[in-house]
């Protein structure tokens, strides 16, 4: 096996994506040390009966002691608390990291707090489950995934290449973009489809008690799988919305536009203009499946055996 990228890696939040970079840093020899911090002790507990690292603390500035790579994994609201409390201790030269799902939120709340001495290199891997917690990790989560870096102007081209190639070698595709670019791409490709799924499914909850039974028994692909991503951690999300707002308004808004042009030709029996809308839309999804983001298998590849950890890929 190829040298570990780093010497000791604190893991400053250990749910869904911190217990799977812990399984796939180890599966892949990249770190020689894994020191876990978590919020409750509960979480603490089940994150040493699983066996993620080498040490556990509640405290984040013990497990970002003399690490060499710290990398946040907590909602992006609490992204601020956290470089406060980790700032006095970071070891100079360290490389500290992110995986929040919005990112020039996540600058503006860290970089004014980590000293000058520390390169910071937020980071974002597009994987991820409707599922939460140090149970629901995986070493293979990352597996042919993209994973975006965000590095401000100015950032040490070493300290870049060097999270990227952490994150090659646990699997992920890696891209280099500004947080601005990240925020507005993100919006439409992951933020807005759980608005969607979250208002659909609600629209549904709200439904009288007969027809809301009559949904879920007869709950084809469409709805079903917006049930998937409506499932999707609420505090998660509820960051998500709140810090990245200006960009999801912005796409909310040409969204509401292009659903009023299909509202209409729907009223007015424009069948040319919902022919033509639908055949557009065929291409993006064949574009997706030629560059590998999907399968072309009836339903999505999905088989009952098909996904062994309890999850499937949600539009993160
Ligand atoms: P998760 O499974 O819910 O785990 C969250 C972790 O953060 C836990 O260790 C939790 O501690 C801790 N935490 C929660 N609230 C906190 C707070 N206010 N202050 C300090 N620590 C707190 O979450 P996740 O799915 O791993 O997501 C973590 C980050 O990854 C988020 O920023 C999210 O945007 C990003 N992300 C998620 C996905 C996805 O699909 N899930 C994909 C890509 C990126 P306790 O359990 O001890 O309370």
């Amino acid at each position: 096996m190829a040298e570990p990228v780093f010497g000791k890696l604190a893991l400053i939040g250990i749910g869904l994506i911190g217990s799977s970079i812990a399984h796939a840093a180890r599966k892949n020899g990249l770190v020689r040390e894994i020191a876990v911090q978590t919020r409750s002790q509960k979480t603490l507990d089940r994150a040493a009966e699983l066996k993620l690292g080498d040490s556990y603390t509640l405290d984040p500035a013990e497990a970002a002691k003399d690490a060499d790579l710290v990398i946040v994994c907590v909602p992006v609201g609490a992204s601020e608390e956290v470089a406060k409390a980790i700032a006095p201790v970071l070891k100079p030269g360290a490389i500290v990291s992110d995986v929040g799902s919005v990112k020039m939120s996540v600058v503006r709340q860290m970089a004014g707090h980590l000293p000058a001495n520390v390169h910071f290199v937020p980071a974002h891997p597009i994987a991820g489950t409707e599922h939460s917690g140090p149970d629901a990790g995986f070493a293979e989560l990352f597996e042919n995934r993209w994973c975006i870096l965000t590095p401000p102007d100015g950032t040490d081209k070493t300290a870049v290449d060097r999270l990227a190639e952490f994150w090659t070698r646990i699997g992920a595709k890696v891209e280099v973009m500004s947080a601005e670019h990240h925020d507005l791409v993100l919006a439409i490709t992951s933020h807005i489809p759980h608005l969607i799924a979250y208002n659909i499914v609600g629209t549904a909850a709200d439904m009288e008690e007969n027809v809301r039974q009559e949904v879920i028994k007869f709950s084809a692909s469409g709805f079903r799988d917006f049930t998937r991503i409506a499932a999707s951690d609420p505090t998660m999300w509820r960051d998500i919305f709140l810090h990245n707002r200006e960009a999801v308004l912005e796409m909310l808004g040409r969204f509401s536009e292009d659903l009023t042009v299909l509202q209409r030709a729907i009223r007015n029996g424009d069948g040319d203009k919902l022919f033509d809308a639908f055949t557009r839309t065929r291409a993006i999804r064949r574009g997706i499946i030629e560059v590998g983001q999907d399968t072309a298998v009836p339903d999505f590849g999905r088989t009952p055996a098909a996904k062994g950890h309890g999850g499937t890929d949600t539009a993160e």
